[in-house]
């Protein structure tokens, strides 16, 4: 526990008696980490001068087995969280450092909450990643599975320095997780990927808040005419899903209650657009879509429906000719496989994701396991792909650790040496149902298992408080948790940060 070494290494710091004496001394030296000695290092990167890139080799006998995850999203670090450290050494390799509570993700954009707050590194997630000799975290995208020879090829994210070129090396593995996930569906749509913002990662929501923010600001300044104002403050959310209706009421409450009070001067230019091709948030109950419109209309935010052909640099343009301008454009309109997954030489499910079976292996090669958003059920196990969701994604990589901790203790850990093991109980998903705030302190809960299933569904005030409850205790730590009680309470009394820093 960190506050605990804190605490052991403060007091020992003010302590005035000799080191060896110090029982305090003695305590903080045992809870000072292990760094990795440069012998035990060496061993694991190894540069033969027959290959071309460096990397980690196979695992020798007297190693432990070596499991390399692809990914560190909720499925990824699920997984993490919960492999035996005492039977496998763990390598995470991801583009990113940290875990993002996506479902939390809409409240940063606006100030709500702090970035920090659902942002998770990995290193607190599974300490081993930092402390073990054979564990590691590469900050790297896979660009590539050589699966004959059990390794992975990679290349290290340099972006922002300039002063290096990203590098390849390899990685070799006993056991493969693909846990990449998907990436933002545009549907071929000219212009999108140059000119909209997606809402997946914290860096997107930074950009959102620091656009949002600008435009504020810029609209205020002399010279500006009154038509540049009001595109400027035009927000647009193309997709009616949970994700895009959540992002338009959390700005429609910053419209509300911020803005008003702190731009008041331009307070009447700035408005939401949420465009949607059907219905808004179709997966939840008649009756909560109902409530949902009459609760967003009220906000102030427009409902269009209409299908994007066009998106340009100022303008999105519908499929019926009808042009509107914007200063902010969000996409939200749902996922597909990423151009990692689809270079990936096996078999795949509806959809395009990595086919797996019931024990989420990929079974056309050995010891390849595929969790979360980037894989589906292929045809043959008769199972439907599941939805892109946290809950499907954080449950699969629940229930590979164990299957993992199971066939290590069983001796199955290495490379190839599974193949004879009962691999147990096949993973079974259970529907726990479906959340959204819009808005307003107002929220929709439905709990039913299917869209034809029966079931508790709510909207309205004790929804919005169960929405807060629920993500509070999911949030994945204490101290994410407290930041995350803090912020709301912050902006509860204070408002939101309108800072642009
Ligand atoms: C704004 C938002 C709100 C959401 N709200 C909810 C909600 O309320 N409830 C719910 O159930 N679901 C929600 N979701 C969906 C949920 O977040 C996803 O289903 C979930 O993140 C999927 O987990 P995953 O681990 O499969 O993928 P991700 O969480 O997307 O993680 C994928 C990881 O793989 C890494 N990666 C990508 N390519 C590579 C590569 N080539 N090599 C190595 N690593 C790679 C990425 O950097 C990332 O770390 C929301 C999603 C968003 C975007």
């Amino acid at each position: 526990m960190p506050w605990f070494r804190n605490f052991i290494q403060l007091s020992a710091t003010f302590s005035k008696q000799s080191p060896s004496s110090s029982p305090r001394r003695a305590a903080a030296a045992i809870f000072v980490t292990r760094s990795p000695s440069l012998t035990q290092l060496l061993r694991h990167f190894s540069t033969h001068p027959q290959e071309k890139y460096p990397g980690l080799g196979p695992t020798k006998g007297d190693e432990k087995p070596r499991v390399v995850v692809l990914g560190s999203g909720w499925a990824g670090c699920r997984l993490i969280k919960d492999i035996d450290t005492k039977i496998y050494d763990v390598v995470c390799v991801s583009p990113r450092n940290h875990m993002v509570f996506t479902p939390l993700l809409a409240s940063t954009c606006v100030g709500t909450l702090e970035f920090r707050s659902v942002a998770e590194p990995i290193g607190r997630i599974q300490p081993a990643i930092s402390r073990e000799p054979g564990s590691y975290f590469f900050l790297a995208n896979c660009t590539g599975v050589d699966f004959q020879n059990h390794q992975v090829h990679c290349q290290t994210v340099t972006e922002g320095v300039e002063t290096l070129d990203p590098w390849n090396f390899k990685v070799a593995y006993d056991k493969l997780v693909i846990a990449s996930g998907a990436q933002a569906s545009t549907f071929g749509i000219k212009g999108a990927n140059e000119h909209a913002t997606f809402l997946r990662e914290v860096h997107h929501a930074q950009e959102i808040r620091r656009k949002l923010l600008l435009n504020l600001m810029l609209s205020d300044v002399p010279g500006i005419t009154d038509e540049e104002k009001r595109r400027l403050l035009h927000c647009v959310v193309v997709g009616g899903g949970p994700t895009g209706v959540e992002f338009s009421g959390e700005l429609s409450d910053f419209i509300q209650k911020d803005v008003h009070q702190r731009y008041a001067h331009v307070k009447d230019y700035i408005h939401v657009t949420l465009v949607e091709a059907n219905e808004i948030l179709s997966s939840f109950d008649d009756r909560l879509r109902k409530y949902a419109i009459k609760q967003l209309t009220k906000s102030g935010v427009r409902l269009v429906r209409g299908i994007v052909k066009d998106v340009q640099a100022e303008k999105i343009i519908l499929s019926d000719d009808t042009e509107i301008p914007y200063g902010v454009l969000v996409w939200s309109t749902g996922v597909g496989p990423s151009a990692f997954v689809n270079s990936l030489e096996i078999p795949k499910a509806p959809g395009g994701r990595i086919g797996i079976d019931e024990w989420q292996r990929v079974p056309s090669v050995q010891d390849v396991f595929a969790i979360g958003d980037c894989s589906g059920f292929l045809e043959n196990t008769g199972r439907p792909v599941l939805p892109a969701l946290a809950q499907v994604a954080e449950r699969q990589g629940k229930y590979l650790a164990k299957l993992l901790n199971h066939l290590g203790k069983a001796g199955g850990g290495r490379a190839d040496a599974a193949k004879e093991l009962d691999f147990g109980s096949p993973f079974v998903y259970r529907h726990l149902g479906s959340m959204a705030t819009i808005g307003r302190y107002k929220a929709l809960v439905d709990l039913r298992q299917s869209k034809e299933g029966k079931g508790l569904s709510l909207a309205g005030f004790v929804s919005w408080f169960i929405w807060r409850s629920a993500y509070l205790t999911r949030v994945v730590s204490w101290r994410n948790r407290f930041y995350v009680a803090i912020n709301w309470l912050t902006t509860f009394v204070f408002g939101r940060d309108i800072s642009r820093i």
